[in-house]
C-alpha cells in the first residue's frame, strides 16, 4: 500500500527531543521560542505565537479581534470542520462564500457576493496547500474594514507574488501529524501587528501579562518544548520538503492529465503551491462515480483520500443553529462530489508515482 501520508523524523529531531528531556524543562520554554522565531522567518512576519494546535490557534486569532455577538466570520464551505468549530467556539457567527474550481478556495468576488452588514472577518482557507487570491481578498478587506484571519493549516510557506500565506492579517497554522510540518499536535499564529501579538501571548497563557496579573479570562493554549523540538528541524529543512512535493506533483500531473474525465490540480499564476494534498477531480465524463473510483484505487494498493466528503456545515449538528448561516454554493456543492487526493508526499519514489498513475488510468477506464 502506498500511504497518503507518512511521518518521518531524523537524527536532528531525536537529538533535540533528548536535549529537552535531559534539560528537565519540558513545558513552554526556549525551544518554543526558537520554533516561533524560525517560523516567523519562514512566513516573513514579525511575530509567531505558538499554541497547542491549529484549532486553538484559529480560536485565539478570532478572539483577539474582540467581536460582538452577531458579528460574522465569512469563510469557505469546503474545509475541515475545525474552521467552523473555531468560529463557533470564539462566539462568532459563521457564514460562507462559494469557491472557485480553479484552486478550490474562496475569491474576492465570492466573498463580496456573500458579505453582509454583519461581516467583520474574512477567513479564507488555503486548501490543499495553495494560497487563495490574497491580493484580491486583501483589497476587499481594506475597502470594507474587514479583518483577515487566514486558515493556513495546509499552506505553510505557500505564497502569492512572493508574499506568504499567514502574512496578510492574522495567520493560523497547524502542526498536526499529517500536516506539511508536524509536532504531533501544535499550532502557530502569525502577524505583523505588535499589539495583537502581545495580546495573543497573554491569551494563550491564562490571560496572564505578568505573574498573577490577569488581563483577560484566557486559556491554556501553550505548546511544550518537547513538541517544539520535533518541529524545529522540519522548519529548517522545509525548503527541500516543498521542492520534493512540487516535483512529485509535476510528475503525477504529466502522467494523469491525459486520462479522460480526470482533471488534475493547477498551480495558478503568481502563486506557489506547497502540495499538502494533490487533489484530482473525477468528473461525470469519467463514467465512474468518485466513490467507485476510490475503491478501485484501494484495490490497487493506492491510499487515496477524500478531503472532504461533504461541505463543512452539511451535518445535522450544524443545522438550525442561529450562529451558522447557510446559503447556496453551487461550485462547492459540485466539487465536493468529485475530489480525490492522491499521495504526493516527499518520500514517494518514481516507481511509486508510476504505480499511482497506472492505477488512476485503470480505475478511470473501467467503464
Ligand atoms: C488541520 C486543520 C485545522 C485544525 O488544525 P488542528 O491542528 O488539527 O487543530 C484547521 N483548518 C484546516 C483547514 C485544517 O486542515
Amino acid at each position: 500500500m502506498i500511504p497518503i501520508t507518512v511521518v518521518e523524523f531524523g537524527e536532528a529531531e531525536e537529538k533535540l527531543v533528548l536535549e529537552v528531556l535531559r534539560s528537565g524543562n519540558i513545558a513552554q520554554g526556549p525551544k518554543v521560542k526558537e520554533l516561533e522565531d524560525s517560523f516567523a522567518e519562514l512566513v516573513g512576519v514579525k511575530h509567531a505565537v505558538a499554541v497547542s494546535n491549529g484549532t486553538t490557534s484559529l480560536v485565539a486569532a478570532i478572539e483577539v479581534l474582540d467581536l460582538k455577538p452577531g458579528d460574522e466570520v465569512l469563510t469557505s464551505p469546503f474545509t475541515f470542520v475545525a474552521t467552523l468549530n473555531a468560529i463557533l467556539e470564539a462566539g462568532a457567527t459563521a457564514t460562507f462564500a462559494d469557491i472557485s474550481e480553479d484552486d478550490f478556495n474562496v475569491t474576492a468576488d465570492t466573498l463580496a457576493a456573500s458579505a453582509s452588514d454583519h461581516t467583520r472577518v474574512l477567513m479564507p482557507v488555503h486548501l490543499y496547500g495553495q494560497i487563495s487570491d490574497m491580493d484580491g481578498i486583501s483589497r476587499l478587506a481594506a475597502d470594507n474594514g474587514y479583518a483577515i484571519v487566514e486558515d493556513s493549516a495546509q499552506s505553510h510557506g505557500s505564497s502569492q507574488n512572493g508574499r506568504s500565506s499567514g502574512s496578510f492579517g492574522l495567520g493560523s497554522f497547524s502542526f498536526y501529524a499529517t500536516k506539511n510540518i508536524t509536532t504531533g499536535e501544535g499550532g502557530m499564529i502569525t502577524t505583523n501587528d505588535d499589539v495583537l501579538a502581545g495580546r495573543l501571548r497573554v491569551l494563550r497563557n491564562q490571560g496572564m501579562r505578568a505573574r498573577y496579573q490577569y488581563e483577560v479570562a484566557g486559556h491554556n493554549y501553550r505548546m511544550t518544548d518537547l513538541q517544539a523540538a520535533v518541529g524545529i528541524p522540519q522548519v529548517a529543512r522545509y525548503g527541500g520538503t516543498v521542492a520534493a512535493r512540487q516535483r512529485n506533483a509535476q510528475y503525477l500531473s504529466a502522467g494523469i492529465e491525459r486520462i479522460p474525465g480526470i482533471v488534475v490540480p493547477r498551480q495558478l499564476s503568481g502563486r506557489s503551491h506547497v502540495w499538502h494534498q494533490y487533489t484530482i477531480r473525477v468528473t461525470p465524463s469519467a463514467g465512474i462515480s468518485r466513490d467507485e473510483f476510490v475503491t478501485k484505487l484501494d484495490e490497487q494498493g493506492i491510499g487515496a483520500g477524500i478531503y472532504y466528503p461533504k461541505l463543512v456545515f452539511d451535518y445535522d449538528t450544524y443545522r438550525n443553529r442561529a450562529d451558522v448561516r447557510i446559503g447556496a454554493y453551487p461550485v462547492a456543492e459540485r466539487i465536493v462530489k468529485e475530489v480525490v487526493s492522491l499521495p504526493v508526499h516527499q518520500n514517494l519514489s518514481t516507481g511509486d508515482m508510476d504505480r499511482i498513475i497506472e492505477a488512476v488510468a485503470r480505475a478511470a477506464s473501467t467503464n
